[in-house]
């Protein structure tokens, strides 16, 4: 069988590697055995080309056979145990004719695998640990992360002794860095080297995180394939990313080869659950360290990921302090100045000190604030409109804006990278802070972009060969923003939605202040006009009564006619005086409450207003009224100015008629003065109720004011009033009280 006949492999080229199946690579490596059963039966299915070398069994042999005639029947019976009742199982040490084995098992669907590792080196459980003693010692806490890293690395290098030990640390985008290392003399130095993210692909960054610490003892290895290739149990390919021993992606090989790397150990760094980067030893032979030693790498990086977390937490905390004192500042000038914008710009700190950059800008109201270095307002403006304000999200950075708007090439010297803030909902304002190019040059392990060869048309994957110290210019690129920035750039942007609520609050509340202050004064300056106009009007009223009396036969036809008018106007004038002067009287007087008789205050109206007498063809249709709370006096005016109205506007009817009620609905009291009259347009039934607002022509008296009035005294016992009418069919009045 050739060692390459598989599924996988061949197809993968540039665009597809970061979905190179490196998880089904039905291939072991050449130290070990992988030995897969169905994990219900234990009977063996599937099988490394290399157990008859190393265990002594013949390949097609032992297809046949089930787990406990391989190892111990008493281990066998222990791992069952442990699969049926969904414990973790644990690997073993094991002897299998005469030699000494790690038995390392794990399930993968309907699989047991099982990898049967070479003991190597046996270590004294005293020496583990003081390893594991020594790693959690000297792994200090104190120092930048690269000095961390450093030592890191140098402990590993001790421990294990690989020829190189590095550290590799990913950016945004998975290029990977190396950011301390430690080697054998005369091997040149990979140190501030970049890697592209095609060095280490998707499918294998996952797999490190799965699986923690992987080794490839010998890059120069021979395959041994997995027999059959199919599981037999579901006919598929078999998932073993689980599995130490797991075959490595022919890319991968040909890379470590190009490399010179002769054996490696990789470990994965995770951050908050996140693969930070990866401690990469390299071999210039092979080398193969046990689980035992495995282990203690494990926790070595487990270690340094908890204190490198606690780093950038710690990091992370007192940048925002250090943030906060400032925005806090901000706060304080934005509330004692008036004009925000300039708040932030033109007094110290400015909000450009609150994070680092070279330069901001403040877009409120369609006008641009620069501070600092910055490109032009303009520029701004476009980047503003043409883009900022065509995203989603409200908090925008990146590194490199031109990678995602063009223009901004023009002006990468002075704003490469962007952090904005959107503030608002609907107006579309920002506070933008700028970086300007931070690196000029990028030193790559190999250049990057030749890792690539054309067939049939198609680029495919193609590890580089060349290695050597390639140095890029990098234009357009700046520090990349970190999450303290933009939670510094966030909470600022809270801070100002705040402080322009709070201001736009105090802004209404003055301008209530105002107009009541304006209102309470229109309302004394109506009243002492109203109440003053009565004294002449008296004068007028009483001399021309005069001149009725006394001079009447002196007079022409006209004259008295003249006098008849002035009575009239006179008349006219006293009634609009009363009807303002209880209008404003409403609006001022405090409601006096108490509990009455509706009915009786219904009653009450007619008779006094002898509304029965002067519309005696009106019929009057009183249901049971209930008593009610409030001001009595006030109550009285509501109900004599719609009793009137309905009484007046239905009195040109064929069978006028006033229905007085009230119904409960959902526990409130409605009450209602129904009329069947002459009704108007319900177009008009908002403004009828405002002062001076009529309807009715000249044939029907009155001034206009008795519905504001109504509406006045229904709003002072925090009720509503409303009409329901149509033109010629009469009007329903409705309205509501709070009672308590
Ligand atoms: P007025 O002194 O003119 O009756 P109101 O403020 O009481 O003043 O009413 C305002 C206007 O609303 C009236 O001029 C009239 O056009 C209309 N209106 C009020 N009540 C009725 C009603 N019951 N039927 C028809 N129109 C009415």
């Amino acid at each position: 069988m050739a060692p390459f006949t598989h599924s996988y492999s061949e197809k993968v080229n540039v665009t597809n590697c970061d979905r190179e199946p490196i998880h089904i690579i039905a291939r072991a490596q050449a130290h070990g055995v992988i030995l897969v059963c169905d994990k219900h039966s234990l009977k063996i299915t599937q099988c490394s080309e290399n157990v008859e070398e190393l265990l002594g069994f013949e390949l097609k042999g032992i297809l046949s056979k089930k787990l406990s005639q391989v190892i111990p029947s008493a281990q066998a019976e222990r791992l069952q145990q442990k699969i049926s009742s969904n414990e973790t199982l644990l690997p073993e040490e094991i002897q299998i004719n005469d030699v000494k084995f790690f038995l390392i098992p794990h399930l993968s669907g309907e699989n047991l695998i099982i990898d049967f590792e070479p003991f190597g080196e046996s270590i004294d459980p005293i020496l583990f640990q003081e390893q594991l003693t020594k790693i959690l010692g000297e792994l200090g806490n104190t120092g930048s992360i690269k000095e961390m890293c450093q030592q890191a690395v140098s402990l590993v290098k001790y421990l294990f002794d690989y020829d190189r030990v590095m550290m590799y640390h990913f950016d945004e985008e998975w290029n990977g860095e190396v950011v301390a290392e430690v080697r054998e003399e005369g091997m040149e130095s990979w140190l501030g080297l970049h890697y592209p993210a095609t060095d280490i692909p998707k499918p294998a960054r996952e797999i490190f995180m799965k699986q923690g610490v992987r080794i490839i003892s010998d890059v120069n290895y021979r395959p041994s394939p997995i027999y059959p290739e199919l599981s037999p149990i579901n006919n598929e390919p078999l998932d073993i990313s689980g599995s130490e021993l797991r075959g490595v992606s022919p890319i991968h090989i040909e890379y470590l080869q190009n490399m010179k790397v002769g054996a490696s150990l990789t470990a994965a760094i995770i951050l908050n659950g996140k693969l930070w980067g990866l401690l990469a030893c390299h071999h210039n032979s092979p080398k193969f360290i046990n689980y035992h030693q495995r282990q203690s790498c494990k926790f070595l990086t487990q270690v340094l990921s908890n204190k490198l977390a606690l780093k950038n937490t710690n990091t992370f905390l007192k940048k925002i302090k250090e943030s906060e004192k400032i925005r806090k500042e901000l706060v304080m000038q934005m509330n004692s100045i008036a004009d925000i914008v300039a708040a932030l710009v033109k007094y110290k700190p400015r909000f450009t000190d609150l994070i680092e950059c070279s330069g901001g800008a403040i877009y409120r109201n369609g006008k641009i604030c620069l501070s600092g270095s910055t490109p032009s307002e303009e520029e701004v403006m476009n980047l503003i409109l043409n883009f900022l304000g065509d995203r989603k999200e409200k908090v925008f950075q990146t590194k490199s804006l031109k990678k995602v708007y063009a223009p901004a090439e023009v002006f990468k010297d002075k704003a490469s990278g962007i952090l904005s803030v959107r503030l608002g909902e609907e107006k579309q304002d920002y506070v933008i802070w700028f970086r300007t190019e931070a690196t000029k040059s990028v030193s790559w392990g190999g250049n990057p972009e030749k890792n690539g060869y054309v067939k049939n048309g198609v680029e495919y994957l193609s590890p580089r060969k060349s290695f050597e110290r390639w140095t890029q210019k990098v234009s357009g690129v700046a520090k990349a923003w970190e999450s303290f920035d933009i939670e510094a750039a966030q909470n600022l942007r809270d801070s100002i939605t705040h402080v322009v609520v709070k201001k736009q609050k105090d802004e209404i509340d003055d301008l209530n202040r105002n107009l009541s202050d304006a209102n309470a004064e229109l309302e004394t300056f109506s009243y002492s006009v109203s109440h003053d106009l009565r004294a002449p009007l008296r004068g007028i009223d009483g001399y021309a009564r005069i001149l009725k009396d006394n001079y009447q036969e002196k007079l022409d036809a006209y004259g008295q006619n003249a006098i008849n008018t002035i009575l009239g106007s006179a008349e006219k004038m006293e009634e609009l005086i009363e009807d303002i002067l209880s209008y404003s009287k409403v609006g001022q007087t405090k409601l006096v409450k108490q509990v009455f008789s509706l009915q009786n205050l219904v009653e009450e109206i007619i008779a006094s207003q002898s509304l029965e007498t002067q519309y005696p063809k009106t019929k009057v249709n009183m249901n049971d009224l209930p008593k009610i709370t409030g001001d009595r006096r006030m109550i009285k005016q509501l109900m004599a100015n719609l009793l009137e109205n309905a009484f007046k506007y239905s009195s040109g009817s064929q069978q006028p008629e006033v229905v007085i009620g009230c119904e409960s609905v959902g526990g409130e009291n409605i009450f209602y003065v129904k009329d069947n009259g002459i009704g108007f347009n319900p177009e008009h039934q908002d403004r009828i109720f405002d002062v001076f607002s009529r309807l009715a022509g000249e044939e029907y008296s009155g001034t206009g004011v008795g519905l504001a009035i109504a509406k006045r005294v229904v709003e002072k016992h925090e009720g509503s009033i409303w009409v329901e009418t149509k033109p010629g069919l009469g009007s329903a009045f409705f309205f509501t009280l709070k009672e308590e």
